[in-house]
């Protein structure tokens, strides 16, 4: 418990080693890196790892926010040298000079703020940030669902929005408004915080707010003709007829195409028609953009092949074309791997294998050695939880070349069960652990706070 930080002065001989990011693809890459072999410094805007696998259950309280973050020195302090860590967010890659420029983004700033950092190697993973599609009214009106603080946000918001209907005297319509809760977006983040939502409102809500409850209703919008497109065709089936069941009204082939303070224009992308749909509280889920630093970057590498709009261009050994001694992991690649926690993590044990093996032969540069094998994924499964104790499951089984589809209940337990073991430390454990049978014995907080 009382294990204190391996210190360590910059060694002049060692290269130095700059990874940008905390999230999967860093921290799988640290936890493996050997650090007695590079200077090794960490420049991240949040001072803690996110296991974003389970975000969805802190926006209704089954789990706590510090549940499923981990302070980035709890991992570093059991390697043997030290790392340096800095608070602060990349704003500028400069591949030529070597330098990356770093702006402290917190709220309390001392007298430097902003300053350059040199490197030998670059590793970027910084991730991505939510995908608005420049539609109106999105970032002023709606809430993502991708940083622990988007989580408390929705957690605020949605008992904010049912305290209101609940005001002496509030009109009917206003109370249905303001308790019509919309998803927008029916991947993974959209439907599994649907699903999260049902179990809040069914749960609590029915309970506490008997009198407002019944108009409560959530709707999940997707532009596509269905939900859960990297599923197989049964899980997506069983995931709509389990919506159908819940009361979570989806309405597939329909594009938001504006949002307004209290309600959306949407489009029916069949008939082109197009209506306003009142609500309370808007959650937007319409996957990835580059974060302004990957975009600034790529703008100034446009003719060195960097013009994917889903991110940096890396080859098979994860280097940045057109940026020597530069590797770049997770989400703001752009690969032919979706862009998820199982690929970011397989990258970053990679990436650590190839840093720990360049700096034991005598290489300069990212040059690979013919004995350095490409990047190689392996898929295992894709889980989701979709509400109501339910879950689909699509896993890989080794040495077997079909897919093994499950959902319900086993699915479910199958989804908790695979998550806190996958969770790296086992405080982490205990605590969703402990959340889990606290919810089971007492439900969950209604609370604003
Ligand atoms: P991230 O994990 O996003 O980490 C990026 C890091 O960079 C963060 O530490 C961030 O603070 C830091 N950073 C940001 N800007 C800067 C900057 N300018 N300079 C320096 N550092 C910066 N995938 C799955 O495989 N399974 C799942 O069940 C799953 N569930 C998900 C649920 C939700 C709600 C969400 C949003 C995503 C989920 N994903 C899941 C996708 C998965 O989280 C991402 O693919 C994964 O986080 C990508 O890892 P990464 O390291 O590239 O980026
Ligand atoms: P996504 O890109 O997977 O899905 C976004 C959805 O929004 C798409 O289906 C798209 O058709 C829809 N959409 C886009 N614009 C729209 C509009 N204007 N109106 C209505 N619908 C619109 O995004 P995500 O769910 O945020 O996932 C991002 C990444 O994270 C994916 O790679 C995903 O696999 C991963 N992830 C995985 C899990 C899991 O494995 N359980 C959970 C969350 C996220």
């Amino acid at each position: 418990r009382h294990h204190p930080m391996p210190q360590q002065e910059p060694d002049p001989t060692k290269k130095t080693l700059l990874v940008l990011g905390t999230g999967w693809g860093a921290i799988s890459l640290l936890r493996r890196l050997d650090t007695s072999e590079y200077n090794t410094i960490v420049v991240s805007p949040t001072n803690f790892f996110l296991f974003t696998p389970l975000l969805p259950s802190v926006t209704t309280g089954s789990l706590e926010s510090r549940s499923i973050i981990t302070p980035i020195k709890y991992f570093l302090r059991f390697k043997p040298f030290g790392i340096k860590f800095v608070e602060a967010e990349s704003t500028q890659i400069d591949p030529a000079s070597k330098t990356v420029e770093i702006l402290d983004s917190g709220e309390v700033h001392g007298a430097i703020t902003k300053t350059r950092l040199p490197y030998d190697y670059l590793v970027i993973g910084v991730g991505a940030e939510s995908q608005t599609f420049g539609i109106k009214g999105v970032r002023e009106f709606g809430l993502f669902l991708k940083e622990i603080r988007d989580a408390r946000k929705i957690r605020t918001r949605l008992m904010d929005c049912i305290e209101t209907a609940a005001f002496p005297g509030q009109p009917d319509d206003e109370i249905r408004r303001l308790l019509h809760m919309v998803v927008v977006g029916g991947g993974p983040t959209g439907v599994e915080y649907a699903g999260e939502l049902h179990d809040f409102l069914r749960g609590e809500v029915d309970k506490w707010y008997p009198e407002i409850a019944p108009h409560l209703k959530i709707t999940l919008i997707e532009a596509l003709p269905h939900v859960l497109p990297m599923f197989s065709r049964e899980m997506i089936e069983y995931t709509e007829k389990s919506f159908a069941d819940m009361n979570i009204d989806l309405l597939a082939n329909t594009a938001v195409q504006e949002v307004r303070a209290k309600e959306l224009v949407v489009k029916d992308t069949k008939s082109g028609a197009t209506r306003e749909v009142p609500y309370g509280m808007l959650v937007w889920a319409t996957g990835n953009t580059m974060r302004p630093v990957i975009k600034d970057l790529q703008a100034r590498f446009a003719d060195k092949g960097q013009s994917n709009r889903r991110g940096l261009v890396v080859d098979e050994y994860l280097r940045v074309a057109g940026m020597p001694d530069v590797w770049a992991l997770g989400d703001c690649t752009a690969t032919a791997f979706a862009p998820t926690a199982q690929v970011a993590a397989q990258q970053g044990t990679y990436l650590a294998r190839q840093l720990n093996d360049l700096a034991r032969t005598n290489r300069t540069g990212n040059d690979i050695l013919a004995t350095c094998p490409p990047f190689d994924y392996k898929h295992r499964a894709t889980l989701a939880y979709i509400g109501d104790e339910r879950g689909v499951s699509d896993v890989s089984l080794p040495f077997w070349s079909n897919m093994v589809s499950f959902a319900g209940y086993q699915s479910y337990l199958f989804w908790r069960s695979a998550y806190l073991s996958n969770l790296y430390t086992l405080r982490n454990r205990a605590l969703v652990a402990f959340d889990w049978t606290k919810e089971k014995l007492f439900g969950r907080d209604i609370s604003r706070e």
